[in-house]
């Protein structure tokens, strides 16, 4: 595995340059993993409305205020799934394993329209590397609702567009927002009702969507759900898989010249060479950071390192080792749900704003750059951890390309989940919900502080929007004469 991730940032500069590569990773993917980054979020209480309807509405609102500043973009490419003879020890062994061919693509859109910019994600973006100057210079621009006539533009429309063409798999990680606002920002006006939505996204994506936040939450035992916490986790499950012998996933990337421009090379395997016995900082680490992936407190001394968090932070029930101290209710149990209302309460406060909007956009996913995953690396520099810190709080922005760091880990997350299950055992085989072992989590969105998923699904009484159905024969069309191509 290569010891660094390449992410290919996509400005209006090389869009055309970039667009066949784009096309054809779309074309051979297995699934594509999805991220968005907002120029921001509203009002923490309006998007978690207790009430879905009204969730829903406000969502809508939010996408019709705001704008999406980045798209992050991973395909996941099944090379092959096949059990590897590995030369352990005295003689062979075989180890089932699933390779994935991955490229990530970082796109910088523009809203042509008119948008809202909040003042504290303008700050929290800035502060993690995002070049506002370059995305108003260089972003790749589209405008927001339905196709508009005369428009022969090269935009992210047609990105979007020739990613439903191919029917793949969608991932995202705590995703309602991101699917809102895909749709309004570059497929047409979203509908007024929700079930209405989540006929047109089942009709949009018949392969299925898939949160791994829900995945994580409701099928998998992890104290932490935040979506670094769950990449560094699923790396070192991985990892331990391979040891043991049992299906695991393992990446390769294309071999992109090293120092082509618009791509940056980030290391991702960090988890790996972190030794908690190796760290000088024994500060006690802040469980609010460690649960959720963010503190609200700017001047908080207690340990941040993700790194020590993934390595300590334990399930409740699970064997206690070394002196972890670090345990949390179940998820899904009423204290869980408890405390999810009242750090949501906390969140919305008014004095809070900056550190609110901070988890704001982290508690949607919680970002982090750099980590990876292999086994091999186990024996990197144990860090001075104060340096690590700081680096870390830096490099969220992964130079600004968050977006698309964030749906890498999102897709690794997803095909470690799928690796794990063990069912699917060709790369031949249909990747179906039932294939994958996923049947029953498939099309299943995370809803914050709710112990139920938005369904993805046509209800008995719900129908698709006229802008979807209007919109969808032209896709199809598309699909068809590329078929034939
Ligand atoms: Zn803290």
């Amino acid at each position: 595995m290569e010891d660094k991730l390449p992410i290919i940032e996509v400005t209006g500069d090389n869009y055309a340059q970039v667009w066949p590569c784009m096309a054809k990773a779309f074309k051979d993917a297995t699934f594509i993993a999805m991220d968005c980054e907002l120029s921001g979020l509203g009002n923490r209480s309006k998007i978690n409305s207790s009430e879905l309807d009204l969730r829903y509405q406000n969502l809508v609102e939010l996408a019709n205020s705001h704008a999406i500043v980045a798209l992050g973009i991973s395909c996941f490419s099944c090379n092959s799934v096949s059990s590897i003879d590995m030369q352990e020890g005295n003689g062979k062994e075989q180890t089932p394993v699933t390779y994935y061919m991955v490229q990530t693509f970082n796109v910088l859109t523009m809203c042509s329209d008119p948008f809202t910019v909040e003042c504290g994600s303008l700050k929290f973006l800035h502060n993690h590397g995002f070049d506002f100057n370059k995305l108003y210079a260089k972003g790749v621009l589209y405008y927001k609702g339905c196709d508009r006539r005369n428009d022969n533009s090269f935009s992210v429309r047609q990105l979007f567009t020739k990613m439903l063409e191919y029917r793949k798999p969608l991932i995202v990680h705590n995703g309602l927002i991101d699917l809102v606002f895909l749709y309004q920002s570059f497929y047409c006006d979203l509908p007024k009702k929700n079930d209405t939505f989540a006929a047109d996204l089942d009709d949009l994506f018949p392969e299925g969507v898939y949160d791994t936040k829900y995945l994580a939450e409701f099928h998998q035992a992890f104290p932490a759900t935040y979506l670094e916490y769950l990449f560094k986790k699923m790396q070192l499950k991985n990892a331990s898989c391979q040891k043991k012998g049992e299906w695991h996933v393992r990446l390769c990337f294309p071999p992109y010249p090293r120092h082509a421009p618009n791509i940056d090379w980030y290391s991702y395997l960090q988890v790996f060479s972190y030794r908690v016995q190796d760290d000088p900082d024994d500060r006690e680490l802040c469980k609010c950071f460690a649960y959720h992936g963010y503190c609200k407190n700017d001047k908080c001394m207690l340990g941040h390192n993700i790194n020590r968090v993934v390595k300590e932070l334990q399930t409740p029930g699970a064997k206690k080792q070394g002196n972890s101290k670090y345990y949390l209710p179940r998820r899904g149990s009423l204290v869980h749900i408890i405390e999810k209302f009242s750090s949501k309460a906390e969140e919305t406060r008014p004095q809070k704003r900056e550190a609110s909007f901070k988890e704001a956009s982290i508690t949607k996913k919680q970002k982090s750059p750099k980590a990876p995953n292999e086994p091999e690396q186990v024996t990197k520099e144990p860090k001075n951890v104060v340096a690590m810190e700081v680096k870390q709080e830096n490099s969220r922005g992964v130079n600004g390309h968050r977006a698309g760091y964030d749906a890498f880990m999102t897709g690794f997350v997803f095909a470690t989940i799928v690796s794990m299950k063990g069912q699917l055992t060709s790369k031949d085989d249909p990747f179906t919900p039932k294939n994958i072992g996923l049947a029953d989590q498939v099309n299943k969105v995370f809803l914050m502080g709710k112990d139920f998923p938005f369904l993805i699904r046509t209800g008995h009484y719900s129908s698709k929007s006229s802008n979807h159905c209007g919109k969808i024969i032209n896709v199809r069309k598309g699909e068809i004469t590329q078929r034939k191509v």
